[in-house]
């Protein structure tokens, strides 16, 4: 969701032995307007979404509001632990508030003075309780879903075979074929089987139909390119063996990157191609200087007129997907870090050198990372740079974009 984490504020800290990101989720006073109300509302279950454990917290003083009530249900149906605290408690003008929250219906209220430092303690056991309880997160992961359909979309310029492609995957005529009224919301994907795995296909040749139709059919698109990479989780950039990589292919490329999807390219029309040997590794080399940001990315040869090459390309659509769902624990992340920073040290600023503390993997699909240092603003892109090609190698993680979030803390 844009513009959420412009609201959003994180730290990672030291809880006794535990290392813990807490998430600030700003601008929770009571919403006069509706759209704020709707804002607060999106953030707090993005945030809720993100967690492994919530801290309610309300203002004594005031007693509990009628927003409260109506977060207290998000929290409550977001089914995560939660922990009530009624803040602001260091005098008798809270006690009120204090009994009011009992209502709310989330357990009992640990009675908190943040500014005062009263209740830390209570706070901190009640906070340990949870995480003890919590099953290790210091194995790596992968959460995909492997009954979830994975969302594919076939996105290249006119004529690189986007339609033979899908009809040739789904075996029937259906996409050109299809009436063109059935191109509503619900009916932009369609479904299909490869070798047991569901996958949603992103109809893009009736888009390009309806594009004919508009009389550009020669153009681009932007807007129906990225309503497709959008819609996708992993993107197939089709080029044309025999005009690869033109600027249209490149501005696709980048906008799958920029998204942060999972790009496959597939390079089609391979039979007409003579010297394959020499062509592929041309093609290969090429790719990894257009496209640095997604360094690795996986680059197969198919026909799609003579329906060879798909079980490559397929092959590539899944494992893209598992390293872009790919988690790495928190532990191994600061051991990297630590090594990453002694073989590189990061420059100084006025005197003094950025020191990086600490990293975590807030989010995977593309794998996000929050790197704390002591002057995120002055670290340079080229460092930043550095790290990321860093953790491509250590960690085998070629051809999806990762995203290296600099914090301050
Ligand atoms: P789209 O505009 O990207 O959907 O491209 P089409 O699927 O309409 O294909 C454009 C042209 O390329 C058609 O004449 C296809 O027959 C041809 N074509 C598609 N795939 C291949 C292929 O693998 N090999 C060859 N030789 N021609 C192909």
């Amino acid at each position: 969701m844009p513009g959420l984490t412009r609201d959003r504020r994180e730290a990672g800290v030291k809880l006794g032995k535990r290392e813990v990101v807490l998430i600030d989720t700003a601008g929770l006073e009571e919403g006069e307007s509706l759209s704020i109300t709707e804002r607060m509302r999106q953030q707090s279950e993005a945030a809720l979404h993100d967690c492994d454990l919530a801290l309610f917290i309300i203002d004594a003083r005031k007693g509990v509001t009628p927003a409260d009530e109506v977060f207290a249900e998000i929290a409550r149906k977001s089914g995560k632990p939660l922990i009530l605290v009624a803040n602001k408690c260091e005098g008798r003008a809270a006690d009120t508030g204090f009994y009011e929250a009992y209502a709310l219906g989330l357990g009992d209220p640990i009675s908190l003075s943040a500014e005062h430092g009263i209740g830390i303690g209570e706070l901190y056991d009640a906070m340990e309780r949870n995480f003890s309880s919590m099953p290790a997160r210091d194995e790596d992961n992968f959460d995909d879903d492997e009954d979830r359909p994975i969302r594919v979309a076939i996105v290249g310029r006119p004529n690189a075979g986007k339609s033979t492609l899908v009809n040739a995957l789904l075996g029937e005529e259906r996409m050109i074929t299809g009436p063109e009224a059935g191109l509503t919301r619900d009916s932009i994907a369609v479904d299909f089987v490869w070798q047991d795995r569901a996958l949603k296909l992103y109809d893009t040749a009736g888009l390009r139909k309806k594009a004919k139709i508009k009389a550009r059919a020669e153009q681009l698109s932007v807007g129906d390119a990225l309503r497709a990479i959008r819609f996708a989780e992993v993107v197939i950039l089709l080029v044309d063996a025999e005009r690869p990589f033109e600027k249209q292919d490149l501005a696709i490329g980048g906008l799958v990157a920029d998204e942060g999807r999972a790009l496959v390219i597939a390079v089609n029309k391979w039979d007409l191609v003579a010297d394959k040997q020499e062509r592929l590794k041309e093609l290969r080399a090429h790719c990894e200087n257009i496209l640095p940001q997604i360094k690795g990315v996986p680059v197969v040869t198919i026909s799609a007129l003579s329906s060879s090459g798909f079980d490559k390309l397929m092959k590539s659509v899944f494992e893209i997907y598992e390293l872009w769902n790919r988690r790495i624990s928190t532990a191994k992340l600061n051991h990297f870090l630590q090594d990453a920073v002694e073989r590189h040290s990061p420059p100084a600023v006025s005197g003094k050198r950025i020191k990086l503390r600490f990293m975590t993997q807030p989010n995977a699909r593309p794998p996000t990372f929050a790197v704390f240092c002591s002057r995120a603003d002055a670290l340079p892109r080229s460092y930043i740079r550095y790290l990321e090609n860093e953790m491509r190698t250590v960690f085998d993680w070629p051809g999806v974009p990762l995203r290296l979030n600099m914090r301050k803390g």
